[in-house]
């Protein structure tokens, strides 16, 4: 989006456990179970990553970072790559409206897209539109396991929050709405960034 990689570390995550790399045999567990795999193993993995040429023009971290520990680690990879962050995203949600979303969530095993069986079916049942490939329901996306992923959020990761207001960097948006809708309110909070 916008030019700049995304980096979601759950894709890679996923990725690794499909592969059944040795990272992916180490985060398996963590995942099934809506834990957060231990921040030593994501920071290094992050560090590792932001190393590659394409970050060189502007990278977005979704999903990184989910505990304080995580932020102060990425304060420390930018600061000795010479970057800082130019903004932190807020998307505010209800716990219903996320419950709702999550569990009705259906991921594409080739691309990694997504759709949603009530709100952003596809025109296939089953089949990702962008390339044809096996829709599937995430382990974590199921209902018990949702709840302890938000139980997980409340914990360790809403403080984050705060961390990044007192930093200045926290733009926080409404969440709830048609896809362009909250597109648009994206690109309206990103302002000049994205000019
Ligand atoms: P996501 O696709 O971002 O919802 O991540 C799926 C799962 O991957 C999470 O529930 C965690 O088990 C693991 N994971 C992804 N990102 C992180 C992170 N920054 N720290 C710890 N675990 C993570």
């Amino acid at each position: 989006m916008f030019g700049a990689v995304q980096i979601s570390t759950g894709d890679i995550l996923r990725k690794a456990v499909a592969d059944q790399t040795p990272l992916g045999q180490q985060a398996a567990g963590f995942i099934h179970s809506g834990a957060l795999v231990p921040d030593s193993v994501i920071v290094n993995l992050v560090a590792e990553r932001l190393k590659e040429p394409d970050c060189g023009k502007g990278f977005m971290l979704d999903g990184f970072p989910r505990t304080i520990p995580q932020a102060e680690s990425l304060d420390e990879i930018l600061k000795q790559a010479g970057l800082t962050l130019n903004c932190v995203l807020s998307v505010q949600v209800s716990q219903e409206i996320i419950v709702e979303r999550l569990a009705g969530r259906r991921t594409c095993r080739q691309c990694g897209g997504l759709s949603h069986v009530a709100f952003n079916p596809p025109n296939v049942a089953g089949v990702c539109d962008r390339c044809g490939g096996e829709l599937y329901q995430r382990d974590d996306d199921k209902e018990q396991t949702i709840a302890h992923r938000l139980q997980v959020y409340e914990t360790q990761t809403a403080p984050l929050a705060q961390y990044y207001r007192e930093r200045g960097l926290l733009r926080t948006i409404d969440g709830v709405g048609e896809i362009e809708q909250i597109r648009a309110r994206v690109i309206e909070a990103l302002g000049d960034l994205v000019r």
